[in-house]
């Protein structure tokens, strides 16, 4: 059996402290002004990149905190539960992961110290395209070598935070599909310098989206990247992105389980103090109950997130664990949302409240970034051992 360490609720403690301090400065107004301009959080980032967030996993020989994966959790689970929105910059924590595992020693130099202070911005994940969607190996987007750099063509779509960020992490074909001996083979990952590329083979599309969520479609007509911003070695590169996804899985859950913890907050101390009929609300069983509810699956939700990460930190496989997370923290944020838009009845859709603001944002952890049916599919194959469905 496998020696599981043990990670507890109240495990760090001190930054979710220190955390909700500074998401305190950030109060709803806030996020209502910028979600109706579908505005960049610009303050907010800077404060959480001079708190030293965003490096919390970087290591310490790069400038970064050197925490956890439990750690970086907590920081996004509070941001959440504080009712601000780290889908702005989450990614700046865990992308750069790909670089630490596989970049070569002067990549990691070059990238990870700016990358921990903040002054390079590596927050946009090049990987969904229009036509593959969910079938990744199937995407597209092409690099050709040629001397000593590649020549990039293709498109994205779905590439948050593309015009907020310095660097792109790219994955893109560099063998066809078709010569392939395993269609997962033959995909390579690049740092794409956005500064430079801009204009010069890179355009960058923002699509206005059901929440404030700054996602872009980008589009590459012979942009070129240096060969030297390869990762790793040639045509293993959608190997390195399955290793960061068990550690983005996470994280993600981690929101939803912040997203839960606000939606019961507001729900039940609106039950309490919203009297009808002479009574409060929250008497009403009715009224009760989906709240409840939501709370135990959040629960439940938050041990596997907790199960998860400490698997991760002992360095075992953590797959299993990571998409159930990712899955049951999607569906109690849902849960919890629904509970609390029912029981603030009409004013659940009164912009001031910000249950509806938070209604929207929370939707997108059934889509993404992996939808609850490929986590279904998941389990039913790698740990239930049926058939692959697709
Ligand atoms: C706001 C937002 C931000 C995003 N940010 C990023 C980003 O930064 N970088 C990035 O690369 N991507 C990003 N994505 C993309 C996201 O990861 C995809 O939208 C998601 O993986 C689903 O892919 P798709 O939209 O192409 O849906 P499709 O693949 O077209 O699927 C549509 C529906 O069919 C279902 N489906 C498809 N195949 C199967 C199957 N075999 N079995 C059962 N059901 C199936 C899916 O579950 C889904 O519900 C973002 C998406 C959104 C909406």
């Amino acid at each position: 059996m496998d020696q599981l360490p043990v990670a507890t609720e109240q495990s760090h403690a001190e930054i979710r402290a220190e955390v909700a301090k500074l998401c305190s400065r950030f109060p709803g107004a806030y996020w209502r002004e910028l979600d109706a301009i579908r505005g960049y959080p610009t303050e907010f980032v800077h404060a959480l990149t001079e708190a030293g967030y965003l490096g919390a996993l970087i290591p310490e020989e790069y400038g970064g905190a050197g925490l956890p994966l439990s750690a970086a959790a907590a920081i996004l689970e509070t941001i959440q539960s504080s009712g601000c929105n780290g889908a702005a910059c989450h990614a700046q924590m865990y992308i750069m992961g790909t670089i630490l595992r596989h970049g070569s020693p002067e990549q990691k130099q070059a990238y990870l110290p700016g990358i921990a202070n903040g002054s390079l911005r590596l927050q946009a994940f090049g990987v969904t395209e229009p036509t593959s969607g969910t079938d990744t190996t199937s995407l597209r987007t092409f690099a050709r070598r040629e001397g000593d750099k590649y020549i990039v063509n293709g498109q994205k779509v779905w590439t948050s935070r593309a015009e907020h960020s310095d660097l792109m992490l790219l994955l893109a074909r560099t063998t066809p599909k078709e010569q392939v001996g395993k269609k997962t083979e033959g995909l390579s990952t690049f740092i794409v310098d956005m500064r430079a590329a801009l204009g010069h083979g890179l355009t960058i599309r923002p699509i206005r989206t059901m929440m404030n969520h700054n996602s872009c479609e980008v589009f590459f007509d012979n942009m070129e990247v240096p060969a030297e911003n390869l990762v790793g070695i040639e045509g293993r590169g959608f190997r390195y992105i399955l290793d960061g996804m068990n550690a983005e899985r996470l994280l993600i859950a981690s929101e939803g389980i912040g997203d839960a913890k606000w939606f019961t907050e507001k729900s039940v101390a609106y039950a309490n103090e919203r009297r009808v009929f002479g009574r409060p609300i929250g008497q009403n069983q009715g009224i009760q109950f989906p709240i409840a509810r939501a709370y135990a699956q959040m629960r439940a939700a938050e041990l596997m997130v907790q199960e998860g990460c400490a698997r991760f930190e002992a360095g075992l496989h953590c797959g299993e664990q990571a998409n159930m997370a990712k899955m049951l923290a999607a569906d109690a944020a849902w849960a919890a949302a629904e509970a609390c838009v029912q029981t603030h009845g009409g004013f659940g859709f009164a912009e001031e409240y910000d249950v509806e603001r938070k209604f929207r944002e929370t939707r997108l952890y059934q889509v993404a970034p992996i939808s609850t049916n490929l986590i279904l599919s998941y389990i039913s194959e790698h740990v239930l051992g049926m058939p692959r469905s697709y």
